[in-house]
């Protein structure tokens, strides 16, 4: 299939590099055209605008967040002017479920297809192929998607007919995994403080009651300090509290532990962890505690 993907950060290069081994003709774009550069020395072509990307079959985007997507898509050069009437634009970034809403009803009004696809699993899985992918949107779109899901995910979900649902799913899992971390990071603090090795506490949960990939993957980055260079940047893990925030005031829908999270965030970017794995939230509760689990102070 020919397809257009936009926006070539830690995710989207490890996947577009996927469905090109699989066989695809990607057109790429990138605000940082070297990113782009590097995957046309393996068969990719290089667009020199999102449009000229999105003139395809399939135009995916992989980009930051609500504002990125939005200059791409309705700024000058964008997806939208350059998509053909049948196309079709599976969104897979992380946004708003309000954006999802409204880039539907802005695709459907030029007779072009939308559908949301956000995932789950860091830029190490988008290299395996094992993301797991939420998708919604009409059922034919999903259909002519699903060859692409199955290059960039070992698991697809079909969720909703209506996109905005795929955005509202994976912000809830963002947010579930944030207050992981934060539980982590306050049980470690607890035991460091009480001169007991967290290590041992983590072993006697993730082998029995908390048995599960979220506690085998944060814990021990948490406990061995590995936060850089980071998977999935703190900063766009707040990005991803203020929409579940925003999703959750718009629905009236009080939700207090996304304030504990976003306020600890907050601290941990004002403490100067912003360039660190969003794993670094643990810090937080390390620093109120007094401890600093073996790092330097
Ligand atoms: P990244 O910061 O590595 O890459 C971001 C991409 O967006 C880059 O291609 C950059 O050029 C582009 N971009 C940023 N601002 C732009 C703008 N104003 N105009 C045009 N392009 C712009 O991020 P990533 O880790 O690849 O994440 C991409 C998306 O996937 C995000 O929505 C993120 O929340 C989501 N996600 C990330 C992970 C992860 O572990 N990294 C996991 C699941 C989902």
């Amino acid at each position: 299939m020919r397809v257009g993907f936009i926006g070539l950060g830690n995710m989207g290069q490890a996947m577009a590099r996927n469905l090109i081994r699989a066989g695809h003709q990607l057109v790429l774009y990138n605000r940082t055209r070297e990113r782009a550069d590097a995957l046309a020395k393996e068969g990719a072509e290089v667009a020199d605008s999102p449009a000229t990307a999105a003139k395809q079959e399939v135009a995916i985007t992989m980009l930051a967040d609500d504002n990125a997507l939005q200059s791409v898509i309705f700024g000058p050069n964008g997806i939208i002017q350059g998509m053909q009437p049948g196309g079709m634009h599976v969104s897979m970034s992380t946004i708003s479920p309000a954006l999802s809403q409204r880039l539907s009803a802005a695709h459907r009004e030029r007779g072009q297809r939308y559908l949301a696809a956000p995932v789950f699993g860091r830029p190490e899985a988008a290299a395996a192929g094992k993301l797991t992918i939420v998708a919604a949107g009409p059922p034919d779109a999903v259909a002519k998607a699903k060859p692409l899901f199955d290059v960039l995910g070992e698991r697809t979900f079909e969720v909703s007919e209506e996109p905005q649902h795929a955005n509202l799913i994976k912000i809830s899992g963002n947010f579930l995994i944030a207050c992981v971390i934060e539980s982590l990071g306050e049980v470690f603090a607890l035991s460091r403080k009480a001169g007991l090795d967290p290590q041992k506490p983590f072993d006697v949960f993730s082998k029995t009651l908390f048995n599960a990939p979220v506690y085998k993957i944060y814990g021990p980055q948490i406990i061995e300090g590995k936060f850089s260079p980071p998977g999935f940047k703190l900063p766009l893990g707040l990005k991803d509290i203020r929409l579940m925030y925003a999703a959750a005031d718009q629905l009236a829908v009080p939700m207090p532990f996304a304030n504990v999270v976003h306020d600890n965030f907050l601290s941990a970017i004002a403490n100067g962890h912003g360039d660190l794995d969003w794993s670094a939230l643990a810090l937080v509760a390390e620093e109120r505690a007094g401890v600093t689990g073996g790092r330097a102070a």
